[in-house]
């Protein structure tokens, strides 16, 4: 990285350093024209945090997903030093994050997505993972933007035409065609194994799972299972119940080697 400038002494101030920082893509929407797409240098009293700067020059830290300082990913609490460069991204960025992803250590956001209707399999493989996903066999392009707009939803598709509109803000190209692949895949792009959250929500509907006490539960399992299992997970919209059963071992040493 360039340094833009060099330090100012400010007579009569307390310790005031320089810092360049450079916001992309839509947190540029945050910073008057002149900041806007390009770096600028900032003097802030010193000692300060990467949090109080963000906020001072006006972007709201909800949009904020990562910060990197010397191309170093860190926490909005990391103190700045003098000549320091700040990039910081918002909730997801796709064109520059597979140059990041190698020296990101936690993304600040939860990934939320949203699939297309040829990718029914990877949303229940997400959503067996814990993520949020929406997917419907009927959803169409239109409806796929729009709520990934509203809900900060990566899109992920198989449809380069879909990314190609104007209003994508946030999209993938998934390349591999088999479905386990896939979600290897998108782990991996979005660097997704910290943020696991295995067997919580229906693999159907998306819906969280709600934990069942077993007399709640006795007239809607097998006696069998009724006797051999204590954890049940039931799923509202489904009125399905769910218990550890071989198939949930199967689907746990699957994710132990994703990991
Ligand atoms: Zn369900």
């Amino acid at each position: 990285m360039t340094r833009l400038s060099t330090t100012k002494k400010h007579s009569g101030e307390s310790i005031k350093k320089e810092f360049t920082f450079r916001f992309y893509a839509e947190l540029n929407d945050f910073l008057p024209l002149k900041r806007k797409q390009k770096a600028f240098v900032q003097s802030f009293k010193t000692p300060i945090t990467v949090r109080e700067c963000i906020e001072s020059l006006g972007i709201p830290l909800s949009e904020v997903d990562m910060i990197l300082v010397n191309e170093t990913s860190v926490d909005l609490n990391h103190k700045l030093k003098e000549y320091d460069y700040i990039s910081v991204f918002p909730v997801f960025e796709s064109f520059d994050v597979s140059a990041i992803t190698k020296i990101r250590k936690t993304a600040l956001r939860t990934s939320l997505f949203v699939v297309d209707a040829h990718l029914g399999k990877l949303a229940k493989y997400l959503r067996m993972l814990g993520f949020d996903t929406l997917y419907r066999s009927d959803i169409d392009d239109s409806e796929i933007i729009s709520v990934a707009r509203k809900e900060k939803r990566i899109i992920l598709t198989r449809d380069k035409l879909l990314l190609k509109s104007k209003e994508v803000r946030h999209g993938y190209f998934v390349r591999s065609i088999e479905k386990h692949e896939q979600l290897r895949e998108v782990v991996k792009k979005f660097d997704l194994n910290s943020q696991f959250k295995s067997f919580t929500r229906c693999m159907t509907c998306n819906t969280i799972f709600i934990k069942a006490d077993k007399e709640e539960i006795q007239n809607k399992v097998d006696k069998d299972i009724f006797k051999i299992f204590n954890e049940f997970f039931y799923c509202k919209q489904c009125d399905k119940v769910f218990w550890k059963g071989s198939h949930f071992k199967r689907m746990e040493a699957y994710i132990r080697e994703l990991i």
